[in-house]
Parts: structure tokens; C-alpha cells; sequence
């Protein structure tokens, strides 16, 4: 079979591989959808900390089952990337989205970019409905909703999402579907076009807000977010950066305002996320802005974070 490595920075390279050995308690998977995230297009311009090369990236997949004894040959499937001990307190906890070893596939450990993959079942979600190229944004989805159930975002609360890269898209979806009054502050102006035209969402016109969500991962929005939290307010940050945040603690203690993280999704968000796409609230054509063939990610790549090409999200697809 075949894979696509990120050897070093830069560097994508198509190699041949052993296919995987089908074993008890695991799923021998069929890749035929991979979107691209912005961890791996970091992690190929070689800005993502901690990453180690070679690695296979690839977390967001439609898949079909090949071999398996929990799943039916030829069903569309997913997987949850998050690869958890089970025996650490967050695991304990019920909250193996942040397991203290935790094993993204495709960032820890070596993902999807290949035509097939060997995954214990647990980690398993049937489509039951769902497309390939839906499949494949349930991940992306889910974080935004992990963040969102993270918040306690409700019908009415005025909400910012900061950011509308596809996990602010993403987010800001799923907040107007939870009836949550949602704007956007964002600096590229094709993304807020985006926002008004394909969402409806405003960009921000008020002084602060209840709740509001950085999914910029910048550190300088992320510290001007602050100061848009209105007080008794709630801030969430799912984009992440390297730096230390700095924040005034006067002006953070007069709101009494929360400051918490989200990180990943766990089964209760993919599972919400996947009833949306059957709810047809979440369409895949929305957001599915560009597509590529399998011989192609080696040449696509390197201008993939190019704002001039507008991709909203770009998938690549696999023939059966
Ligand atoms: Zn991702
Ligand atoms: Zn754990």
C-alpha cells in the first residue's frame, strides 16, 4: 500500500508500505477521505511544537471497513484520533479528550495518510448515514462542540467567536444552531464575507460579550479577548499557541469571569455532531472548499496555507 510521510518540514513523501495486519479487538480500515487540518499544515511547515519527523499526518477520515469483527465489511466509519491509557485521572475522570498520555493519531503517533489503517475498535464510530466527506469533518465538528458544551453555550447567550478559520467556522454553526446570538471578530475579510453571506454572522459590533471563544490560537487575540468579556462573563480558548498569556488581574477579578481550555472532544461531541449531519443542520458543502486527489497532496501541499487559494477546508479523497 501506499503512504504519504512528512519526512522533514517541507518535505511529503509517497512511499510504499506493508499493509497492516488485521488482530483481535482492531478494525483493518479502508482511508478514503482525509481532511486537512490546521495541525497538519503546522506541522508541514514545521511550526507545530513538540512534532517529530518522519511523521504520517491525518486525523479527520472517512473510512470503510475491510476486516472487523465489531463492524460490517464495507460500512463508512470514523474514528475519535485521541488515543487514551485509561487508567490516568482524566481518564478516570471520563475525560480521555485530555489523557495524560494521550496519543493524537496523526500528530503522536503516525495517522491517516495512508490507504489503510489497522485501529482498536474503541475508537470506532459507525456512519449510520453519514458520507465519507461528511465522515470526515465530524473531527474538526466535534472539537468546536467540546468547546461549546465546555462553555455551556445556550439559546440567547451573546457569544464571540474569535477567529473563523473552520474550527471558528465551526463553532460559530453550531452556537447559532444552539440559539446562541453569535458575531465574529476577524481580520481576514474573505472569512468575514464568509461569516455574513454563507452563516449570517455579523462581525462584532458590541463592547463585550458573555461568553467569548478565541479559535485564533494567536497569542495577541487571545490576550484582547480579555477585555471583550463582559462581566460575570466566560471565556474559552480551543486555539492554542506557545506562549505564556498575560492578563490583568484587576480588570479580570472586577468581571468575576472563568478562563478555561478546550482540548479535543470526547464521544458525547462526535456523537452530537454526527446527529447534526443526519439532522441535515450541518451540510459537508458548506465548508468542503477544495478537493484533491490522493497522487496530488505531495504538489498541494506546500501552498495549502496559501489565503490567496480561499480554501475554507480542503479534503482529499481516495478512490475505492
Ligand atoms: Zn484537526
Ligand atoms: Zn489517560
Amino acid at each position: 500500500m501506499q503512504q504519504w510521510t512528512c519526512t522533514t518540514p517541507g518535505q511529503m513523501d509517497l512511499q510504499e508500505a506493508d499493509m497492516p495486519q488485521a488482530k483481535s479487538g482492531y478494525s483493518l480500515l479502508k482511508v478514503r477521505a482525509i481532511g486537512i487540518c490546521g495541525t497538519d499544515i503546522h506541522a508541514f511547515a514545521g511550526n507545530q511544537p513538540f512534532f517529530l519527523y518522519p511523521r504520517i499526518l491525518g486525523h479527520e477520515l472517512g473510512l470503510e471497513v475491510v476486516e472487523s469483527d465489531q463492524f460490517a465489511i464495507g460500512e463508512f466509519v470514523t474514528l475519535i484520533p485521541y488515543f487514551n491509557c485509561q487508567s490516568c485521572e482524566a481518564c478516570k475522570q471520563g475525560k480521555p479528550n485530555c489523557c495524560e498520555n494521550i496519543q493524537v493519531f496523526g500528530v503522536h503517533a503516525d495517522g491517516g495518510m495512508r490507504e489503510f489503517i489497522l485501529v482498536e475498535d474503541r475508537y470506532i464510530l459507525a456512519a449510520k448515514g453519514l458520507s465519507l466527506e461528511e465522515l470526515a469533518l465530524v473531527e474538526p465538528f466535534a472539537i468546536a462542540a467540546h468547546g461549546l458544551r465546555r462553555g455551556q453555550i445556550q439559546a440567547g447567550d451573546q457569544v464571540l467567536v474569535m477567529g473563523a478559520g473552520p474550527i471558528g467556522l465551526f463553532t460559530i454553526l453550531i452556537a447559532k444552531l444552539k440559539g446562541a446570538k453569535v458575531e465574529v471578530s476577524e481580520l481576514n475579510a474573505d472569512r468575514l464575507q464568509f461569516c455574513a453571506e454563507q452563516l449570517g454572522i455579523p462581525a462584532s459590533t458590541q463592547t463585550s460579550y458573555a461568553k467569548v471563544i478565541d479559535a485564533t490560537g494567536n497569542l495577541a487575540a487571545i490576550e484582547s479577548g480579555f477585555a471583550r468579556l463582559a462581566h460575570g462573563g466566560q471565556y474559552i480558548l480551543i486555539g492554542l499557541q506557545k506562549q505564556a498569556i498575560h492578563f490583568s488581574h484587576p480588570e479580570f477579578h472586577k468581571r468575576e469571569a472563568m478562563l478555561m481550555s478546550s482540548r479535543n472532544a470526547t464521544i458525547e461531541d462526535f456523537e452530537y455532531v454526527m446527529d447534526l449531519f443526519r439532522q441535515g443542520k450541518i451540510r459537508s458543502e458548506w465548508f468542503i472548499s477544495h478537493r484533491f486527489d490522493w497522487s496530488a497532496v505531495g504538489s498541494e501541499f506546500p501552498s495549502i496555507h496559501d489565503p490567496a487559494r480561499k480554501i475554507v477546508k480542503a479534503l482529499i479523497t481516495l478512490k475505492k
